[in-house]
């Protein structure tokens, strides 16, 4: 594996200091005899798949995104193949995640193209912008919905793959599924984690999410975005299940959605070989829908459940309210990507599964971008970094002994 991080390494120095037609023949040669066959193969199918009639595509079932494992689940009602599919996913557990192949969901259903927040997983937004009202490709399964601007062959499958990404982390990052991902919590069971720290805080507000939107579009510049939409704001009704708690009194709870928005231009494009280098075309973003997405599912997972969980921890509360009303927009937005990078890549650095490429871009950028911006590894910090280290220490949850502790949290806790 040394051998193939360093021949990697090289061919990204090869790839920055030399012109654009010589770097191809490096990466090729890079990339010669390594593990890349099967990655390949399995994007290559997906490639192949793109040549399908159109016929097949406007049906706009997903039928024509078959998988070599069909015939498992072809004489399973909808329900049994969803339980079927999670038995693939456990089976192949020793395969990087790239390689995984998934049957496509028939839960999964095309609700129409209609303004986003008529979609039957929006509606709860309470204060759609204009960005959520446009018209949109709606697909549905259960507390997933993926929204397309346009719709065709690369929209279905980049849907087809956000199902395929959510069943990986289900099957096999279980417990930051359940995290990020999971049930949403009944209010009193989420009132009793927040006592649980602090038994004598005044609690004003519950916040649950009940639904995942996750759009393919464009207009911005990073890879993906996310914005965690509040539902109305509504009281404990003591017939619905978990909150008849009588400590619910006066508590507020929102019912949110948590939309993550992938720029479609990004991942077709230079995002997705910045990550994967360049190479043959589609090649990148292939292997984006089949690896990166489920990073960037759990990254933009993680920014939501700091707003989620922002009055049950105090490490999120300093995150999304103390540094930005302290420092301003700037510091706070590189303060909150350095803990969701940095957990992030530890994540899968941990887990393993997702290609080095990934966790390395993605480490990278904490250390060399997010840290450096900051301030905080520098030899004279200014007072700014040193006030920001202040306020972090104050509330860390791991220990400060190194940059890495000290801009983290665990997920699952
Ligand atoms: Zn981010």
């Amino acid at each position: 594996m040394t051998t193939l991080a360093s021949r990697r390494s090289i061919a990204l120095l090869a790839a920055r200091s030399l012109a654009a037609g010589i770097v191809a023949t490096t990466l090729v040669s890079a990339r010669a005899g390594d593990d890349d066959a099967a990655a390949a193969a399995a994007t290559t199918r997906w490639r192949e798949l793109l040549d399908a009639p159109l016929e097949a595509v406007v049906r706009r079932d997903l039928g024509w995104i078959t998988s070599v494992r069909d015939d498992a689940i072809a004489e399973l009602a909808d329900e049994a193949a969803r339980t079927r599919i999670a038995e693939l996913v456990a089976q192949q557990r020793e395969r990087p995640v790239l390689e995984v192949d998934v049957p496509v969901d028939r839960t999964v259903a095309y609700e129409g193209y209609r303004p986003g927040n008529e979609a039957t997983g929006l509606a709860a937004v309470h204060a759609p912008g204009a960005d959520l009202k446009r018209p949109y490709h709606v697909w549905r399964s259960g507390r997933w919905s993926v929204l397309t601007a346009t719709d065709g062959r690369r929209e279905q499958l980049f849907v087809a793959a956000v199902f395929r990404a959510v069943a990986i982390l289900r099957v096999r990052y279980p417990a930051i599924h359940e995290a990020l991902f999971g049930e949403p919590r009944a209010p009193a069971a989420q009132l009793a984690r927040i006592r649980a720290r602090a038994p004598d805080k005044a609690v004003h507000f519950i916040n649950r999410t009940v639904h995942h939107a996750v759009i393919l579009d464009g207009g911005f510049d990073a890879i993906a975005k996310s914005r965690y939409e509040l539902g109305s704001r509504r009281a404990a009704d003591p017939a619905r299940e978990g909150e008849a708690d009588a400590a619910l009194a006066g508590v507020d709870i929102f019912d949110n959605v948590a939309v993550t928005w992938v720029n479609r231009a990004g991942i077709e494009g230079w995002r997705a070989e910045n990550i994967y280098g360049e190479g043959p075309p589609l090649r990148a973003w292939l292997r984006y829908l089949r690896d990166g997405l489920v990073e960037t599912l759990v990254h933009e997972g993680l920014h939501h459940l700091l707003r989620r969980d922002k009055n049950v921890r105090e490490l999120f509360w300093a995150i999304v309210e103390t540094v930005p009303a302290t420092f301003g927009g700037k510091t706070a937005k590189t303060c909150e990507e350095a803990f969701v990078a940095n957990v992030s890549a530890g994540i899968f650095e941990e887990a393993g599964g997702i290609s080095k490429e990934v966790t390395g871009y993605y480490r990278r950028l904490f250390r060399s971008q997010h840290v450096a911006r900051l301030g905080l590894d520098a030899e004279r910090p200014s007072d700014r970094a040193i006030a920001l280290r202040a306020i972090l220490e104050r509330r860390t949850e791991r220990g400060a002994e190194t940059l890495e502790d000290l801009l983290s949290f665990d997920p699952t806790d």
